[in-house]
């Protein structure tokens, strides 16, 4: 019997995205009677994982009975409109958290793509003629209305599946999925998410994974080993360094969660007299939505904030906060010059208003770019991560001659040995753990600790690949 008749009787799980790479989360679990997405992400960075978002599914949309969402990252999200787009008719699980945080991120993304189809058909360097927006802001918005928010450690039932949301410690919102299938609901799969750390600031950490027979883990950081006290230490004295020569520090920031853990560690950072007292301007509008968020979620004690915390938003704010709203204020700060510290979307300088900060900040060796996350490879923050004499961005080649700092330890994502940690924690020994979301080098060390310090079976599954969950 081969696995095309098999499929029809029995589930199976396939890996439509972050398999072999770090974005485009999509698996699709087949049952009997029905088949749900896990996660709906954009393919980003490169140009060749990009034009995986014009592919079409091995599956057609309007057959998949649900959509369960992890969080709300574009990796993880952003491919939905397309996919009600393109016939999908059914409904959206994911927490509340996460469906606040779509209800900012979707409707943006669907605005840049509409921006870049503009701008390809102006330069005509588009592959459609014309170029096509992969959706649209108003495509975005109407996706919205398929969601339906789900409470942490509640089980719902979505025809052949059972799903529990558990706190998974990344951002705001961010689960790992429990999913109950087979004929009796008898084979359980963890889906891990993106796991955070256990000691973030603000959330609570990633519950232990319960029993599974299946598990399949993220890995962006399969291969580091981040160094907490250290990247404090870097991030006090390089702001203290920089002040010092009058110079900026500007750091491009993914809009959901680093933004905060920034300014949580710059308010405390100041209270204890390690840094000194630089004017902080947020610049981007998701970003400073996002806050809002947050600051609401800790004002009402959301179930994934760490208990210590609730109901005190001010650990948000350093004394000098300024929200950058317009893009005319944005653009008046190119003219300040005494030291500040800018904070701007996007993180990997991939878009968005930190890039006119960065072509104005870069060729000046007084100033500071920090670099505080996971930097894809094929972006600009990779490319300034990896010492490049020039980047080019807003059409020119632009000298990099500020110092470029790196903090990876404020990631959001977990290290090897925090997610080895983790999976030593559950319940039970799986029979497989796929390894997925990572680039290919971080993915195989992961596999190979598992399978070295754990002793499970631990495989990388290929792009488009399937397995049997029986
Ligand atoms: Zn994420």
């Amino acid at each position: 019997m081969n696995l095309a008749t098999i499929s029809t009787t029995v589930p199976t799980l396939r890996f439509l995205g972050a398999a072999g790479t770090v974005t485009g989360s999509k698996f699709l679990l087949t049952a009997r009677r029905s088949c749900v997405l896990i996660d709906c992400g954009l393919f980003q960075g490169a140009k060749e994982q990009r034009l995986r978002n014009w592919d079409p599914l091995p599956v057609e949309a309007e057959t998949i009975k649900s959509v369960v969402l992890t969080h709300a990252h574009l990796d993880h999200s952003g491919y939905l409109p397309a996919l009600c787009r393109g016939g999908f008719k059914g409904r959206v699980f994911s927490t509340a958290g996460t469906n606040s945080l779509c209800r900012i991120l979707l409707p943006d993304s669907g605005h840049l793509q509409e921006e870049e189809a503009d701008y390809a058909n102006r330069k005509g360097y588009s592959k459609h003629a014309p170029a096509l927006a992969l959706y649209t802001e108003e495509e975005a918005l109407r996706s919205l209305g398929h969601f339906s928010p789900i409470s942490f450690n509640s089980p719902f039932e979505t025809d052949d599946f059972r799903v529990t949301f558990r706190p998974a410690g990344h951002i705001l919102g961010a689960a790992s999925a429990v999913v109950e299938t087979g004929e009796t609901l008898n084979r359980r799969i963890l889906f891990s998410g993106d796991l955070g750390r256990p000691h973030h600031p603000l959330l609570r950490a990633p519950e232990p994974p319960p029993e599974a027979h299946v598990i399949v883990v993220e890995s962006t950081y399969g291969d580091r080993h981040h160094d907490d006290r250290g990247a404090l230490e870097t991030f006090a004295e390089s702001i203290t360094r920089t002040a010092a020569r009058g110079g900026v520090i500007v750091i491009p920031s993914f809009a959901v969660d680093r933004t905060e853990i920034i300014l949580f560690h710059l308010r405390r950072l100041q209270l204890e007299n390690r840094i000194p007292a630089l004017p902080v301007y947020v610049d981007s509008p998701m970003a400073l939505a996002a806050l809002k968020l947050y600051q609401d979620a800790i004002s009402l004690g959301d179930s994934a904030i760490r208990p210590d915390i609730v109901g005190k938003p001010e650990i948000l704010e350093p004394g000098n906060l300024t929200e950058v709203k317009t893009v005319a204020e944005s653009i008046a700060l190119n003219r300040r010059q005494a030291p500040m510290i800018v904070i701007s979307a996007s993180g990997m300088a991939t878009g968005g208003r930190v890039l006119h900060h960065l072509a104005n900040r870069l060729p000046d060796q007084r100033n500071t770019v920090m670099l505080v996350g996971y930097q894809a490879e094929g972006t600009r923050g990779r490319s300034l991560l990896d010492g490049a004499p020039s980047v080019k961005m807003l059409g020119r080649y632009v000298p990099v001659r500020a110092e470029v700092v790196n903090i990876p330890a404020f990631s959001v994502h977990a290290d090897q040995s925090e997610i080895i940690g983790w999976l030593k924690s559950a319940a039970s020994v799986p029979e497989v753990v796929y390894v997925v979301h990572g680039d290919p080098a971080a993915a195989d060390a992961l596999r190979s600790a598992i399978v070295r310090e754990l002793r499970w079976n631990a495989v990388v599954p290929h792009y488009l690949e399937r397995v049997r969950l029986d």
